[in-house]
């Protein structure tokens, strides 16, 4: 998993505790809870992994 993503899309994902992460229902930017991508130390749902991807030049994702 390319942390250089993850710390890309979340600044500072580094310093959280790892315990957070299963807490996290909902996408970190819109809060849905359905169709969550957990990738590259992401908790998004598809429709915003994808306006992500493309901010960072990440399109493989389809
Ligand atoms: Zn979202």
């Amino acid at each position: 998993m390319p942390l250089e993503i993850a710390e890309t899309i979340n600044p500072g994902i580094k310093d959280r505790p790892p315990k957070a992460y299963g807490r996290r229902i909902g996408c970190d930017r819109c809060g849905r809870k359905r169709g969550i991508v957990r990738r590259y130390g992401m908790h998004v749902c598809r429709q915003c992994f994808r306006e992500i991807a493309s901010e960072i030049g990440f399109k493989k994702y389809a």
